[in-house]
């Protein structure tokens, strides 16, 4: 049976759908803690409230948190995009709206992934109207995309730039599957053809 070993960089065989491992769980580690250590030192005033973006999110939060060395809040919210796929015209339909009040909040959205950017353009704008006092984002992944984005996004933390390829694992799925992985691989392709 495959077992992960999330202790560091050197691993067990990956899943048997993986065809490379893109960060090995020592390198999330690293690039997580040192998010973490620039939040603490930009955040020391204050005491933030980092909101997850469910699901993909939850694994890159529950390390960052933990990699935060000053008081803050956490907050959940589930969003997903609709209207047009290509402009930011179409809104975000909260799907799991936020706890806490965020006026006068110094809010850090918390993500997995920067690709279009457009559901995190939607999402900021939602969230601006409820007047907090900064909103900034925090992805783990931001996507090399060749094109500019169309919509103008610019995370204030990111922990790594990836190539343009589709990736899975810590937090993210392909069709809600490996989540879990204790690393970030891109798939084989006969996994997601066999699925057409
Ligand atoms: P955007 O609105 O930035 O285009 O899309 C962001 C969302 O698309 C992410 O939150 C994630 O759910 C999904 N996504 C984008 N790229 C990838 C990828 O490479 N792998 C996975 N698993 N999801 C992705």
């Amino acid at each position: 049976m495959y077992k992960p070993d999330t202790k560091g960089t050197k691993m067990q065989p990956p899943h048997p759908d993986i065809a490379e491992v893109v960060l090995t769980p020592g390198q999330i580690e690293e690039i997580v803690q040192a998010l973490g250590a620039r939040i603490t030192q930009d955040y020391e005033d204050t005491q933030p409230l980092l909101v997850c973006i469910l699901k993909g999110a939850s694994p890159f939060m529950s390390d960052l948190m933990r990699s935060i060395a000053l008081d803050i809040d956490i907050d959940f919210m589930s969003v997903s995009s609709y209207g047009n796929a290509t402009t930011t015209s179409g809104t975000v339909k909260i799907l799991k709206d936020l706890d806490t009040p965020i006026k006068d909040r110094d809010v850090i959205i918390v993500e997995d992934i920067v690709d279009s950017g457009l559901t995190l353009a939607r999402l900021t704008a939602e969230l601006a109207k409820r007047e907090p006092r900064s909103i900034e984002i925090a992805t783990f992944l931001l996507k090399d995309v060749q094109a500019p984005r169309k919509v103008d996004i610019k995370p204030r933390y990111a922990g790594f730039t990836i190539d343009n390829r589709f990736v899975v694992g810590f937090g993210l799925d392909y069709a809600e599957k490996y989540r879990n992985l204790p690393y970030v691989g891109v798939l084989k392709r006969e996994v997601y053809e066999n699925n057409k």
